[in-house]
């Protein structure tokens, strides 16, 4: 697979962000979600979690960790979380990692089951079978900087992306790490490795998507920027 930058059409980190650094979410409600805020952390983010709506204002990224997407559902269905969320994820970036993928596909299948619907994929529950068949392996990606450590933990499969689906990972014939506008999705876990490449690219996202808000015209007359 030919190998590119991370993010050859996204800007570099700047003095700037060194000073102001992201804030990103990460939804906290079960799963590895200290792992994620660890690997947010050392990739220069600042990570806080989010237990419930209110926790979502003022952040720029929200991260949904691994874990068990079942039990991520219970939680969210509790109130309106879940629409909250949803309408969140509409315009901010996210990274969802595994059992994260599954609650960002628009299908879920092995058993169909609810989810934000958000990212155009179809994905497989436990497709490559239980956990004794979870793995490690290093494969080649779209990522500058050579093959990546993938650990797969009762992952997903990805058996259908839509037209604006980009695949910048592959595990035999089927995507494992995917973008689509300001959403990125594994079907493996970034956050147990060293490798920070994932977590660079989500952070070069979201730098984007506050840049482009930054420059929208706001609705107050007069105003011709955002702050
Ligand atoms: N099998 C889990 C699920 O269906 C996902 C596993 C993971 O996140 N590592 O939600």
């Amino acid at each position: 697979m030919a190998t590119i930058a991370a993010s050859p059409n996204l800007p570099a980190l700047t003095n700037h962000d060194v000073e102001s650094p992201l804030t990103i979410g990460v939804l906290a409600l079960q799963g590895d979600f200290d792992a994620h805020a660890r690997m947010l952390n050392n990739a220069g983010a600042i990570a806080v979690l989010v237990r419930k709506s209110g926790d979502l204002s003022g952040l720029d990224g929200l991260a949904i960790p691994g874990g068990e997407s079942t039990t991520m559902l219970r939680f969210l269905g509790r109130g309106a979380f879940i629409d909250v969320l949803r309408e969140f994820l509409t315009t901010t970036p996210c990274f969802a990692t595994c059992a994260g993928c599954i609650l960002l596909a628009c299908e879920v299948l092995n058993p169909t089951q609810r989810s934000l619907g958000l990212l155009d994929i179809t994905v497989e529950r436990n497709a490559y079978g239980r956990q004794i068949d979870s793995t490690i392996l290093n494969l080649e990606s779209e990522l500058a900087g050579g093959p990546m450590e993938m650990v797969f933990i009762r992952a997903p499969r990805i058996t259908r992306t839509g037209g604006s689906v980009e695949v910048l990972a592959r595990r035999d014939e089927c995507p494992t790490l995917v973008r689509q506008g300001h959403l990125l999705a594994a079907t493996f876990h970034p956050e147990m490795t060293t490798d920070l490449r994932v977590a660079h690219l989500f952070l070069e996202m979201v730098r984007a998507n506050k840049a482009a808000l930054a420059l929208e015209p706001c609705s107050d007359e007069g105003c011709a920027v955002r702050n």
